[in-house]
């Protein structure tokens, strides 16, 4: 049977790996461009609350330090990013020599993607999560088994530890977990590493906003990875920048497999200069501390958060209904629909400043039954 669009035979199609028909498309949040025009709104008036990123902006220093170095960009960066990953370093108190960089997390993903999980082979996903893993998952030909947090979006170990078998090469955590706030306990994290014969990865995407982090077990275990971006609270979503930690043996293997200067030129400046900017960090994080017990005033179900974003279950509305006519106000959230095992009323809204998440409640208050 031959495949056809818009009435063309696509003669080629067959020569796609079978991989790519598995995976769905990878669905992001809105941009302020996309409903300025969809509803005619004044991007000014446009508030962006549906993809945490930081309400403060980008760091002063970062942005100084792209346009002093902006006219440096005809040369290659260094192939393998030495002066961020000293930053980072610094930053994480971790030997320089552990840490790999990657164009965003995403990026770092899919290199380890390209180091352990391929056609056939199993990677655990404890879901609702952050959709990225099965995307990459299935782009490399491995199948994603997906079991379900509880009602608080909290892991059962041992549920977990029951699913997995001689395929499995990968679990994916995620503390705090996106699209729910709350992270996982030290000791689960443990007993997960020390029971299997896979890697597993803790995502920790917002772990500043939390201040729990367990960098500290790459040291212990050979099996177990750590991985973070810029683009949420150093606010550098834009360049793509992320980075791993990871156990002496794998990082030679990484250092194989990646794309070489992956991290540009300007990234690398930009990163340098945020990690060391400690007033913003301190600022950021502040911003979203006090925002996230201002948000406690929405009037439903607020789930316990400790990232920049809060997850709130607007039933009996739909979370379509209900970011439909946020959208029209000109507030964009995220309707948390197209995260698998998440439902239909769960909306997910990053924290803002004070008058931006001032608009958003009086937004729902509409909605109040
Ligand atoms: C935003 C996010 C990432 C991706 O970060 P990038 O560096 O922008 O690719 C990874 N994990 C989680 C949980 C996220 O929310």
């Amino acid at each position: 049977m031959s495949i056809t669009k818009g009435g063309v035979i696509l003669i080629y199609y067959k020569l796609l790996r079978e991989s790519v028909h598995k995976t769905r498309e990878y669905v992001p949040g809105k941009s302020i461009e996309e409903i300025a025009k969809k509803y005619n709104i004044d991007p000014e008036n446009i508030i962006k609350l549906g993809s945490n990123e930081n309400a403060l902006g980008a760091s002063p220093k970062a942005i100084k330090a792209i346009i002093e170095n902006a006219k440096e960009i005809y040369r290659y960066p260094s192939a393998d990013a030495t002066e961020l990953r000293d930053a980072i370093s610094e930053y994480v108190k971790y030997p320089r020599d552990n840490i790999v960089v990657g164009v965003g997390m995403d990026g770092v993903l899919d290199t380890l993607m390209r180091l352990f999980v391929g056609i056939g082979e199993e990677a655990i996903i404890p879901t609702p999560t952050f959709s990225y893993y099965e995307f990459t998952v299935n782009v490399h030909g491995g199948t994603p088994i997906f079991i379900r947090r509880d009602e608080n979006f909290n892991i059962d170990v041992d549920k977990l530890l029951n699913r997995v078998n001689k395929k499995t090469k990968f679990i994916f955590l995620c503390s705090p977990n996106n699209p729910s706030g709350n992270t996982m306990m030290e000791e689960d994290i443990r007993k997960i590493v020390e029971s299997v014969n896979a890697i597993v990865l803790v995502d920790e995407a917002y772990v500043e906003f939390a201040n729990k982090s367990i960098v500290h077990l790459v040291k212990e275990y050979e099996n177990l990875v750590v991985t973070r971006t810029m683009s949420k609270l150093f606010g550098l979503a834009g360049f793509r920048v992320g980075y791993g930690i990871l156990p002496d043996w794998m990082v030679s293997e990484y250092l194989r497999v990646t794309t070489p200067f992956s991290v540009n030129r300007l990234a690398v400046v930009a990163g340098v200069a945020a990690l060391k900017d400690k007033e913003f960090i301190k600022k950021s994080i502040e911003n979203a501390k006090i925002g996230r017990e201002i948000l406690k005033k929405i009037p439903f179900k607020v789930f316990q958060s400790e990232a920049n974003f809060v997850l709130v279950d607007v039933s009996p509305y739909t979370a379509k209904e209900v970011t439909e006519s946020l959208l029209q106000k000109g507030i964009i959230v995220r309707d948390c629909t197209s995260f698998r095992d998440a439902g239909d009323s769960l909306i997910r809204i990053t924290i803002g400043t004070p008058e931006q998440n001032e608009r958003v409640i009086e937004g729902l208050f509409r909605f109040k039954v």
